[in-house]
């Protein structure tokens, strides 16, 4: 055997499943299509992450919280959810009176540049950059892959963590439920007159919405989603152009805006693998669950499917029994689809609501945050929900009502 576990796909949850092991003796290879180089100093994406109280846990157990710098870290003390044409906002948290914030906001490149510093000098990890896989085959004793180098590589588990259109999910016959909302998120960031006070917004306006996100200083990610045929005229728009729209959508609430990065469209499918696992094989991260981004799930559900696959097979290595046994992997499988697979609907059908302008829908969601709004306890259990260490309790998914 080459190797314990092969990894495929070097992102923020290959990285973190490598760097969790990395107290037991077992060797890992990590595979990923691009440069060593650019996994080390990951190019802005657009994507900044909110990251929940769990997420901060299992990010600073895995030594990567600490390596990225306090001032690139935003807090994120209150949520605020506007409906349509709706002066009325309905709030999560606040700014003034919370003394702990919903979660924190931070760029995926340096999520990702974080744990890439903490796993790529580990002697038991290899990272081989630039390979892709071309074919796997998977027996009772090991999983063979061949590469597109020419080379082979044996493991005794695979995992797939290669996004959420995975080759490696395809090539182990797995299917998948997609949900194509025919829509493209565009991502940027922007700077502003005025202070965001730590607060995001979720504005649903008619035919499109505005996602602003606090970070640090006088910024704010901006995500716009639209339907797809739409994208091209704004990513062509020039800059003071966009700045101008966005903060007129906005009722100029950040006083005049502008434009500070490029704008990245972001096609959005949600998927869910039908199987999380196969024969020695396991799919973790955005192959596992690709979730949409409003609802700032992906990444979190990633880490903690991370932590759930570690810790079992932490495990058998510790009674010295075989790592990628049938059970091992049935009982992460069926404790992270639990975790997932309502979120992953229910996320669905709350975006699906909340992007139809058609009349029943737009009645449907007033009366879904009237009721949250008048019923104080509900708005409890979110933020409860919203500050829970533990696995399942502690999501984003409720800043959505
Ligand atoms: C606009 C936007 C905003 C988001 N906001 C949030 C948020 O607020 N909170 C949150 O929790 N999540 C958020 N997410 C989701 C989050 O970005 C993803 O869940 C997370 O990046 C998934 O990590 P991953 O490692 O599974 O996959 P990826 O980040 O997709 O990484 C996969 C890696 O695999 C490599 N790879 C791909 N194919 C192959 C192959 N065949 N062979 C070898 N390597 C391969 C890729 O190069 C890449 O390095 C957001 C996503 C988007 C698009």
């Amino acid at each position: 055997m080459d190797c314990d576990i092969a990894i495929v796909g070097a992102g923020p949850a290959g990285l973190a499943l490598a760097r969790s092991l990395a107290d037991t003796s077992l060797h890992i290879v990590l595979l990923e299509r691009q440069s060593c180089e650019q996994l080390a100093d990951p190019v802005f994406d657009g994507r900044d992450i909110a990251l929940t109280y769990l997420s901060r846990r299992l990010l600073c157990q895995l030594g990567a919280w600490e390596h990225i710098a306090p001032a690139e870290i935003a807090p994120l003390q209150c949520a605020r959810v506007l409906d349509g044409d709706s002066f009325r906002t309905l709030d999560f948290g606040d700014a003034r009176t919370d003394a702990e914030p919903l979660g924190w906001l931070i760029a995926n490149r340096l999520i990702r540049k974080a744990l890439y510093k903490v796993t790529a000098p580990l002697d038991r990890v290899a990272l081989r950059c630039g390979v892709a896989v071309e074919r796997v085959v998977a027996d009772a004793d090991g999983v063979h892959l061949a590469l597109a180098d020419g080379t082979t590589l044996r493991a005794r588990l695979l995992v797939g963590a290669d996004t959420r259109f995975s080759t490696t999910r395809r090539h182990m016959g797995i299917g998948a439920t997609m949900k194509d909302f025919g829509r493209v998120a565009i991502v940027c960031r922007m700077q502003h007159a005025l202070p965001h006070e730590h607060t995001a917004w979720e504005c649903f306006h008619y035919g499109r919405t505005l996602a602003i996100l606090p970070m640090p200083g006088d910024a704010s990610s901006i995500v716009i989603t639209v339907p797809a045929d739409q994208a091209p005229d704004i990513l062509a728009m020039e800059g003071e152009e966009f700045a101008q729209d966005v903060a007129c959508r906005f009722g100029y609430r950040l006083g005049d805006m502008r434009l500070v990065s490029e704008r990245i469209a972001y096609p959005l499918v949600a998927v869910h693998a039908d199987r999380f696992v196969a024969q020695r094989f396991a799919l973790i991260g955005d192959a596992a669950v690709g979730m949409h981004p409003v609802t700032a799930h992906g990444f979190n559900l990633g880490l903690s499917g991370v932590d759930l696959l570690a810790g079992e097979i932490r495990s058998q290595w510790q009674r010295g029994a075989d790592i990628a046994s049938a059970t091992v992997l049935a009982r992460y499988q069926s404790r992270h689809r639990l975790a997932t697979l309502p979120l992953f609907h229910g996320t669905n059908g709350i975006v699906s609501l909340f992007t139809d302008d058609r009349l029943p829908a737009r009645l449907a969601r007033k009366a879904v945050l009237n009721l949250s709004e008048r019923l104080p306890p509900v708005r409890w259990a979110i933020r409860h929900k919203l500050v829970s260490r533990d696995h399942v309790g502690g999501s984003l998914l409720t800043l959505l009502p």
